[in-house]
């Protein structure tokens, strides 16, 4: 029999879809490096180190447990995520205050669902929220932000957004560490945001996945200056390295406790509760404990060392980076390619020049385009995530972090680098 491929037995909604960029590029990255080709895999942002020890023998220990658990999450996870948010925020968050879900990206496109609001996105943003608005058919007002604000959201701009939507409620997703552009917010712009998040009564979303990933361990949350209208969503996927394990978790204020049980509803009607061992081993990671502490430290020495090579490298060779703060992530601008009035084909747009550098050099990158920012411009994100973190992790304990060790423990970071950089002296 035929294969259905005509639009019209498809919602509406799901017409126009592609499949989401990060996962698009890591499985045509794996497919070129299958085909034998030399491959640098900075186009995904996963994380490159192993899930603490502690964490991996917590889930063998509960590998037995089968039953389907409460679905807001298993209370001694709540309470162990409760804890987590008050040492790390000072707020007074109670178990009852807490959310589980299968990963953080599935409870963004509930709270989606469920809040109905224009959605507000900085540009750029991470590659999900918008189709997630669009396939429920939720109106979205991108934000423009600028290079030589780091790619910060400014409050003026915030501002000027709500007063274009007066009777609507609107929803700000706010993301710091910031996937794609590695910046983060100093607390005197996170103090400003939220005094224009108060006026014009906003529901945040402070997408905090990379909280932890803040390189220097300094991660404030705007909950501390928004507290009454601020979600905080984080998860096992970045801090944790355990991306596959699909667990993420919302911290609601109390205000908007309706808000959590409307959500958990959607839940019961859909995944019902997140995997039994799963949750687990997540309380165990939330309790934190000294080793998970050290290698919390480890990791972002390794990523800030990293973060820092490449922007130095791809700065001094006249291609503008905002510096690195935290996370997985640079936002080179390669607009200084363009040179003359005639411009060769891959440098139309974003898309194009990554398709051309992949091709040309095997180094991966995501246009910016795929975070809302203009195609004309030639941004695009840089995931210097590929090494293996296990041995990396394991050189940290006894030497320093430096050049010499990244040469050695994250070689294809380096040689990414340089070949971008031969590849911007040669165009
Ligand atoms: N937010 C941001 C900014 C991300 O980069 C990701 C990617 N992992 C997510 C949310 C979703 O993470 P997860 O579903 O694995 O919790
Ligand atoms: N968040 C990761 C990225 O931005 C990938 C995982 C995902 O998109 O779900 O590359």
């Amino acid at each position: 029999m035929k294969p259905i491929t005509e639009l019209h037995h498809f919602t509406p909604q799901v017409q126009k879809l592609k499949p989401s960029a990060t996962l698009r590029i890591n499985e045509h990255s794996h497919a070129l490096a299958q085909q034998g080709r030399e491959i640098i895999r900075f186009g995904f942002g996963q994380s490159p180190f192993p899930v603490p020890e502690s964490v991996v023998k917590a889930l063998q220990e509960h590998a037995h447990e089968k039953a389907y658990l409460p679905v807001k999450g298993l209370p001694r996870l709540r309470q162990a995520f409760a804890k987590y948010i008050q040492r790390k925020t000072g707020l007074p968050a109670e178990t009852e205050d807490m959310l589980i879900g299968p990963g953080s990206k599935e409870l963004i496109f509930h709270l989606q669902m469920a809040h109905e609001s224009v959605l507000l996105l900085p540009s750029p943003s991470w590659v999900s929220y918008e189709p997630q608005a669009s396939l429920l058919s939720k109106p979205v007002h991108w934000i423009d932000t600028q290079a030589e604000n780091h790619w910060r959201l400014q409050p003026e701009a915030l501002e000027k957004a709500c007063l274009q939507f007066p009777d609507t409620h609107k929803l700000l997703i706010l993301n710091y560490p910031n996937n794609p552009s590695g910046t983060t917010y100093p607390p005197e712009l996170l103090e400003a945001l939220a005094e224009v998040a108060r006026k014009y009564n906003l529901l945040i979303l402070a997408d905090e996945i990379y909280g932890d990933m803040h390189h220097d361990g300094q991660h404030q949350s705007i909950a501390h200056y928004y507290p009454e209208g601020t979600i905080i969503s984080t998860g096992l996927s970045k801090w944790c390295g355990a991306g596959g394990w699909r667990l993420g978790a919302f911290y609601f204020p109390s205000r908007w406790r309706k808000l959590l049980d409307i959500m958990a509803i959607i839940a019961s009607e859909s995944f019902t509760s997140v995997s039994s061992p799963i949750q687990y081993a997540a309380a165990t990671a939330f309790e934190g404990n000294e080793d998970i502490e050290e290698y919390l430290s480890a990791s972002r020495k390794i990523l800030k060392t990293a973060a820092q090579y490449v922007q130095r490298k791809l700065t001094e060779a006249g291609i503008p980076t905002a510096a690195p703060e935290g996370g997985f992530y640079l936002f080179p601008d390669f607009s200084s390619l363009r040179q003359g009035n005639e411009q060769p084909e891959y440098l139309r747009n974003s898309a194009a020049f990554c398709d051309y550098l992949l091709e040309k050099t095997g180094v991966a990158l995501l246009p910016g385009s795929d975070f809302g920012r203009p195609p004309e411009e030639l941004t695009a994100r840089l995931s210097y995530v590929d090494f293996d973190g296990e041995q990396a992790l394991e050189a940290a304990r006894h030497l320093p972090v430096d050049e010499t060790f990244l040469q050695k423990y994250c070689p294809k970071v380096c040689r990414g680098a340089d070949l971008i950089v031969e590849f911007v002296k040669g165009a």
